[in-house]
């Protein structure tokens, strides 16, 4: 069904044109074309200006013979970690893969190509269909601000697969953690480290010790923390003033993820009260949570279209964010599905051309699912 041809010089064509969060102007205007030609309304939302960049979100709209039946979204992302330009590709055994000096950006270009043959393949096969939209976001690899920016109006889907998620074709991911982030600045009083270090009272002191009353790293299965970064003092003979820290926590459960924000929270406020100065803290979400059950439409739906495949459904959650997180937050049942892709953000990224074949294929099933 797939032209695997077709398929693989589709992706070396793209993955040639360089990309990077906020400047996937080339490659967009490259796919509006091809949509275009296959026939599909195309948009692109304001996404691009709103974070400084040069492309907005690419909203693509195939209009379908079936009416009520669900309208399904696939999206993927422009955008693409470094070392990410000047790729060149090459194929050895079925594999593709970068020179080793950058990486693939089969994540997300393997997505793209999927979608793009999918659609050509629905055209050539004559398979009736309901609407069909295709998201092609911005800057997903620099904080989702794409997703974040997106235009949810544009979209009218039921249900959508965002073909980004690592793991064979096969593996759907309804869940995946919420995250906030935690900001604490601890202020300390500075004194001369030699002459009179009991006027002064150390934040990096005061910070350690917040930190030894916490419970971090796993807190339980669907639950993380971090203490990420740690800046302060600023020489050996000055009690130090001021520290900043950088701390995430993460949780498919939102009152699993409020308690552990509260417990850092309580601990640096305590720590402070003991040495009896002051801390600033700024608690920010970054993106909110996945968690989509095997009875939603949107997971059955895959389901049946892999097993439609002769492939095995592998239904595994994800402990990473992703557009995908920023659109249920919107509204929208969303599913990540496994492309194929390997070692993504990795100089030894790649993908075996018969998961690329595959994910296309999958794209269509899922399509066909619908129209049932
Ligand atoms: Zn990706």
């Amino acid at each position: 069904m797939v032209n695997q041809e077709r398929i693989v010089q589709e992706f070396l064509e793209l993955v040639h044109i360089d990309s990077a969060p906020g400047r996937e102007r080339q490659l967009a205007d490259a796919l509006k074309q091809k949509l275009v030609a296959l026939g599909l309304e195309v948009l692109e939302d304001n996404a691009g200006a709103a974070i400084g960049g040069d492309t907005g979100n690419i909203i693509a709209r195939l209009p379908g013979q079936l009416k009520h039946v669900p309208t399904v979204a696939f999206a993927a992302h422009m955008d693409r970690v470094t070392p990410g330009l000047g790729i060149k590709p090459h194929i050895k055994d079925g594999v593709i893969y970068s020179d080793g000096t950058t990486i693939l950006a089969a994540d997300d270009v393997a997505g793209i190509v999927q979608m793009l043959e999918a659609v050509r393949i629905l055209a050539e096969q004559h398979i009736p269909h309901g609407d069909i939209e295709l998201l092609f976001t911005i800057s997903e690899e620099a904080g989702l601000q794409g997703a974040k920016n997106l235009d949810r109006s544009l979209l009218k889907a039921d249900a959508a697969y965002f073909l980004d998620g690592g793991g064979n074709v096969g593996t759907i991911i309804p869940q995946a953690p919420a995250q906030k982030k935690i900001t604490v600045n601890v202020n300390g009083v500075p004194a001369h480290a030699g002459i009179e270090p009991e006027k002064g009272i150390s934040a990096i002191v005061v910070a350690a010790d917040a930190i030894t009353h916490m419970k971090l790293g796993r807190i339980d299965e669907e639950t993380t923390c971090n203490i990420g970064t740690i800046k302060g003092g600023q020489a050996t003979n000055i009690v130090p003033a001021q520290v900043t820290l950088q701390c995430e926590v993460r949780s498919r459960n939102e009152a699993k993820l409020d308690a552990q924000v509260n417990h850092m929270v309580s601990e640096f406020q305590a720590a402070a009260q003991r040495f009896g100065v002051t801390v600033d803290i700024k608690v920010e979400e970054s993106y909110p949570a996945m968690n989509l059950s095997e009875n939603d439409l949107a997971v059955q739906m895959a389901i049946e279209a892999t097993k439609s495949l002769g492939l095995t459904p592998v239904i595994v959650p994800t402990g990473g964010g992703s557009d995908a997180n920023i659109l249920v937050g919107k509204g929208l049942p969303s599913v990540i599905l496994g492309i194929g892709m390997e070692k993504v953000h990795s100089t030894e990224e790649f993908i075996p051309i018969q998961q690329l074949v595959a994910g296309a294929q999958l794209v269509v099933a899922i399509v066909q699912q619908a129209a049932k």
